[in-house]
């Protein structure tokens, strides 16, 4: 099986992105106090929008999208589409969006120097992994940890539940593999199948480059 996951800067969003969004999309992203988060969100709906659009050979505004929370029915759940998995993460510079046939699930998450990664450890991980952590120091202790972290947060996107006491060993089922993001970045996939996924990696600037109809 294969992931698509597109990768794109920050820097890419632009202002004429927005024609694309539905009302929903919209509101969100006037609700963002910061201006990074609302860039960071036009990102990853803009590049669902256009890689599903090429796809179904359909204009990028018209492509249908659903955000209704299981729990209260508001608009503010995981995004989906029908037809196919999506994972959407953003974190520092870096937003993402993995693409699948089954469930999946993507986390990059940008290396913190200033965090005190042996506290946040001890409450979230297990204890092997925690030990492990223990013979690291400096940035290289901070980017082990921030490793891990990525591979519990897309397992738990992929599959709903936490690693708690699984951690590095993922349950049967779920393949779990990090993506080389740079140095100042850490990220993991993870997808619900009895194989590792084939996974290719694109960059998203020609995508966003260009006009949003794959069709003129
Ligand atoms: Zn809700």
């Amino acid at each position: 099986m294969t992931v698509e996951v597109w990768w794109a800067e920050v820097g890419a969003a632009r202002d004429e992105f927005l024609a694309d969004l539905d009302q929903v999309e919209l509101e969100r992203f006037a609700a963002y106090k910061r201006i990074v988060d609302n860039r960071r969100f036009l990102l990853g709906v803009t590049i669902v929008r256009r890689v599903l659009a090429a796809r179904f050979s359909l204009p990028a505004a018209s492509i249908r999208l659903d955000r209704t929370c299981p729990e209260c029915g508001k608009p503010h759940g995981k995004v989906r589409a029908d037809g196919v998995e999506l994972s959407v993460t953003h974190s520092g510079e870096l937003v993402g969006v993995a693409f699948a046939d089954r469930p999946v699930g993507l986390d990059v998450e940008k290396v913190d120097p200033e965090l005190d990664v042996d506290a946040v450890a001890r409450v979230a991980f297990a204890a092997d992994d925690v030990r492990a952590l223990s013979r690291r120091t400096g940035i290289d202790k901070v980017r082990a940890f921030t490793e891990q972290w990525t591979r519990m947060e897309a397992a738990l996107k992929a599959t709903g539940e936490g690693l708690r006491g699984v951690r590095q060993r993922a349950p049967d089922g779920i393949q779990v593999v990090q993506l080389d993001v740079g140095e100042d970045h850490r990220a993991a996939l993870a997808v619900v199948s009895a194989e590792p996924p084939v996974v290719h990696v694109r960059d998203a600037s020609g995508l966003l480059s260009s006009g949003s109809d794959p069709h003129p």
